[in-house]
């Protein structure tokens, strides 16, 4: 495969930021996409994501240009942590950067202009806890860029699609699309993509046929196509106390009013608190497993329309 391998370097004084970047295909080939990883330090699932695909990609079925920057955030990732702890800055929400700023402003500014010079831009993400395989895209005055991006999403085809405000503007994806003009969508991992076969070659054979539908690739994968669920707004329950929690679902169920989602066992280990679906019936988008929750902890996610 023509596959190039190189470090971008961010002088921050006493010390270097890298930016790992892998492209594949030829640059002056029209199509270009550009993959960004671990904007979000801690998120790495998606680079496994990433080399299962370059393993899966039919080098003489390429016909366009992709650029995967890998490590997005480097002193986030440093640290395996979501932001860098220097600025405490989440880079998703300080775009366009500035660079004589912060950090992760310098960083940011860097990327973005990475991006820049592609056509489309797919941004890879991770919940920390189990959960549906989520899109989003953002609205978009221009007609034609929220087409496009709804289709390369309907190809991706996730199991439920969000569709946020303007006011996400300031994310790498929300500035690219709706100031730059440049289509695409974010994609949300299920904390245990990777750990799941078929969820992990579900998500790369999905990607693959997006780089088909923008004719990067000729190549096209075989996958079982549903529709996704368009998610509004979400209640969200936030765990009282600290304990083991027990989930008695699945992400992917749907949860009646009132119904049983699981248990916190006191840290006596005989106590138990039941937890019940308190808000409207929905779909269970995003739940913990089996672990020691503490008071703040995010527990599960249900979606506020009924399916
Ligand atoms: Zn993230």
């Amino acid at each position: 495969m023509n596959k190039k391998f190189k470090y971008i370097n961010i002088d921050l004084g006493i010390i270097e930021a890298k930016i790992p970047i892998i492209e594949i295909g030829k640059k002056n080939l029209k199509k270009s996409l550009a993959i960004t990883c671990c904007i979000h330090g801690n998120e790495t699932s998606s680079l496994y994501i990433i080399r299962n695909m370059l393993q899966n990609i039919k080098d003489n079925k390429l016909n366009g240009y992709v650029k995967i920057i890998l490590i997005s955030n480097p002193i986030a990732a440093f640290f395996n942590s979501r932001c860098s702890p220097k600025d405490i800055q989440d880079m998703n929400r300080v775009v366009p950067g500035n660079n004589n700023g912060t950090i992760t402003e310098r960083i940011c500014r860097c990327i973005l202009n990475e991006i820049l010079s592609c056509d489309y831009y797919i941004d890879i993400h991770e919940w920390s806890l189990h959960s549906l395989l989520q899109g989003i895209i953002v609205e978009n005055n221009s007609e034609n860029i929220k087409k496009i991006s709804s289709e390369m999403l309907t190809v991706f085809n996730p199991d439920i699609v969000t569709t946020l405000s303007s006011k996400y503007v300031h994310s790498m994806y929300g500035f690219l699309n709706e100031r730059k003009n440049i289509p695409g969508f974010v994609i949300e991992l299920s904390s245990d993509t990777i750990y799941d076969n078929i969820k992990e070659e579900r998500v790369v054979k999905s990607l693959i046929n997006v780089l088909r539908y923008l004719k990067i690739s000729n190549q096209e994968e075989k996958i079982d196509k549903k529709n996704y669920v368009v998610i509004g707004d979400v209640n969200r329950y936030v765990a009282q106390k600290s304990g083991l929690f027990f989930p008695e679902k699945k992400v992917g169920d749907e949860i009646k009013k009132g119904e049983k989602i699981g248990f916190i066992l006191d840290l006596d280990l005989e106590t138990k608190e039941i937890l019940y679906n308190e808000e409207n019936t929905g779909l269970i988008i995003q739940l913990a497993m089996k672990k020691m929750i503490n008071a703040g902890d995010l527990i599960y996610i249900v979606s506020k329309n009924e399916i």
